[in-house]
């Protein structure tokens, strides 16, 4: 007789620790967004505004986006029928990954059903090319499907401190002058909302010989004259030998890509699991990746909105004297430091202000570094931006539940 009480008691412990997952229940409203309706588990709904969300710059509900999935689906119908290998690359595909080599100015790009499978599937298959003498440089707070490529690639691996460019030069320094090197990391660190110094990674990376593997999955749309990420918007495209991003975040869809030389891709799509043995994409998915990709190469005021609304956002939580990690990038991570305390203010908000924000707890980030995630998109109103100051800055005061912050 099989008995689950392991599950149970695994489960208890979780919870226990105040970090039990319970995701919302939204319908996200097209056209509306960021406002959602929230299905409460008592089976009521009401309408909330949503302040953690990915969809940086509102493009799944952009007209030109929805038009060209329409159109997709009337046209191709809905699956692609096949892996990529077996009948499934459509001649979306090849326009998809034109147009994403164009972006970031390579010679190629290779399209892949999530940024997780892409960071997993490329850092794998390329470390392991590289041979066994290899050494990858991986930031401490790398994401995990970064952390799962280079895993699983076998290779030796040094974690350099977050951002730390002399921790990472001692270790390149240390490193067997002959040895093989890639150094990866990422642009904007979307749980601390700071931002890589890419031109000096790469000054180091050309001074040791390595490769540099850049992450953008928070910037790609968003960063940058046509949206080919911070890079870009900084001139260094040349410098980076593999980028890798995703269309989940300001594209507004879902699926990942990479773009790089000829003969990398090319590898990358001859021997990666990940890319090979699954489904490829919908045609619907692919037309409008594709349109949001292009969109974005020409359109700035989206971009140009949602910077500008991070920036009243952080002035606003400022002078409310609310202490929020002061990173450059778009994203506002606000410290509670415990997962309790996380989830009695993301609790509040949503049932009491209709505001909502899920809670940051471990694994996502280090146990006493909870936090509430903001994101203030291109679609938020400078009234939904001062409104969610005043009602923080009325916890802060009155109910005193970001106690913990002052200890972040
Ligand atoms: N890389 C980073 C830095 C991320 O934050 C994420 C997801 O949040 C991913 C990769 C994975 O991207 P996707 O959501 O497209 O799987």
């Amino acid at each position: 007789m099989k008995n689950d009480q392991i599950f149970k008691t695994h489960i208890d412990s979780i919870k226990e620790e105040g970090r039990y997952r319970s995701f919302a229940q939204l319908e996200r409203l097209c056209g509306d967004f960021p406002k959602a309706l929230y299905h409460a588990p008592d089976g009521s709904s009401k309408e909330v505004t949503i302040w953690c969300s990915n969809d940086y710059l509102g493009m799944g509900q952009n007209p030109v986006v929805l038009n060209a999935m329409r159109d997709a689906v009337q046209k191709y119908g809905a699956g692609a029928g096949g892996t990529r290998n077996i009948s499934g690359t459509q001649k979306l595909h090849g326009d998809l990954e034109e147009s994403l080599a164009d972006l970031h100015q390579k010679e190629a790009a290779l399209v892949f059903s999530s940024g997780y499978v892409a960071n997993e599937g490329a850092l794998s298959t390329i470390l392991k090319i590289m041979g066994p003498e290899t050494i990858v440089f991986s930031d401490a707070l790398n994401h995990a499907s970064m952390i799962h490529g280079i895993k699983s690639s076998g290779v030796q691996k040094r974690i350099y401190a977050h951002n730390d460019l002399a921790d990472l030069k001692s270790h390149l320094r240390a490193a067997p002058v002959n040895a093989p090197k890639l150094i990866a990391f990422e642009s904007v660190y979307s749980m601390e909302g700071d931002i890589a110094p890419i031109e000096d990674i790469c000054d180091l990376a050309d001074q040791y010989g390595a490769f540099t593997y850049l992450d953008e999955v928070h910037a790609v749309g968003l960063y940058g004259p046509r949206g080919g990420g911070v890079a870009e918007e900084r001139d260094l495209l040349d410098r980076i030998d593999i980028f890798e991003g995703t269309f989940g975040k300001a594209y507004g869809l879902m699926g990942g890509f990479i773009t790089g030389s000829e003969a990398i891709i090319d590898c990358v799509r001859s021997s990666a699991p990940g890319f090979i043995f699954t489904t490829a994409l919908p045609p619907a998915v692919l037309a409008g990746a594709l349109a949001s990709v292009e969109y974005l190469k020409t359109s700035s005021d989206e971009r140009n909105t949602a910077h500008a609304n991070a920036k009243i956002l952080k002035a606003g939580l400022d002078t409310a004297g609310l202490p929020f990690l002061q990173g450059e990038s778009h994203i506002v991570p606000l410290i509670v430091g415990d997962a309790v305390c996380c989830k009695t203010v993301t609790d509040l908000l949503l049932n009491e202000y209709d505001l909502y924000v899920q809670p940051i707890n471990y694994p996502t980030v280090p146990r006493g570094t909870e936090r509430l995630r903001l994101t203030a998109t291109a679609t938020h109103t400078k009234k939904d931006i001062d409104h969610l100051v005043d009602i923080l800055s009325l916890l802060y005061e009155e109910h005193r539940v970001f106690e913990f912050m002052e200890r972040a």
